[in-house]
């Protein structure tokens, strides 16, 4: 996507005191690499100065800190978790503090089932999502996004066969919504959530906002 993004405000690693940098610069990031946009989070993570793990199996999991769950197929990335023996342990390293973030079908994955079509998702995440909402690869769409915890400047959101998060549950805080008041980001705890694609554009906002969670943790 060739456009001009708006002036990034947020601190990004490299605008950090040293010590801080060093902080965000160390921690064990990892990108599930088992179907989807994996190659494209790894550039936003490497450009903010982490050298991203590929995650595929249980081993890959020890030490790490954070973990992003890319978009692509949510079904098939579910059959893959189960292919890998990995549905047990990430969930239970999620259950004990190992920052995830979902992206489109990694959002699907951490909900919890709706009464619709979607695959077993791990179910860590007190909200529902109805998948393809917006219809087929066509009816895909951009605009930008005000979201608050980024600063003043709107978010450029890409959303891609995305889904709608239908039910928001205990816990859990929407960080942005469409203009129609549809939430498009969402965060519990330590688990965060996006219907859109950060890594598809030119602004590391998002992806310096994982990890400063992740650091807090
Ligand atoms: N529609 C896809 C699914 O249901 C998600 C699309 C995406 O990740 N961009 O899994």
């Amino acid at each position: 996507m060739n456009r001009p993004y708006p002036e990034i405000v947020s601190p990004t690693p490299w605008s950090l005191p040293p010590a801080e940098r060093a902080e965000i610069n160390s921690l064990q990031v990892g990108v599930l690499a088992l179907q989807g946009g994996v190659l494209e989070h790894k550039l936003m993570l490497r450009h903010l100065g982490i050298n991203p793990r590929e995650v595929r199996t249980p081993v890959d999991l020890e030490g790490l800190q954070g973990l992003i769950i890319p978009g692509g197929e949510s079904t098939t990335i579910a059959h893959l978790l189960d292919l890998h023996d990995l549905r047990d342990p990430l969930c239970k390293q999620i259950q004990t503090g190992l920052a995830v973030w979902g992206t489109c079908a990694g959002l699907i994955l951490l909900a919890k089932q709706d009464d619709n079509d979607v695959p077993r998702s791990l179910g860590l995440m007190n909200i529902q999502v109805k998948r393809n909402a917006y219809g087929s690869q066509i009816d895909s769409f951009f605009l930008e996004s005000k979201m608050a915890v980024l600063g003043d400047h709107p978010f450029p959101t890409v959303f891609i066969r995305a889904p709608v998060i239908t039910t928001i549950g205990t816990d859990v805080e929407v960080l942005a919504t469409l203009p129609n008041g549809s939430p498009i980001a969402a965060r519990q705890h330590s688990m965060l959530g996006t219907t859109f694609h950060p890594e598809l554009t030119g602004d590391p906002r998002f992806h310096s906002y994982f990890l400063d969670m992740i650091a807090a943790y």
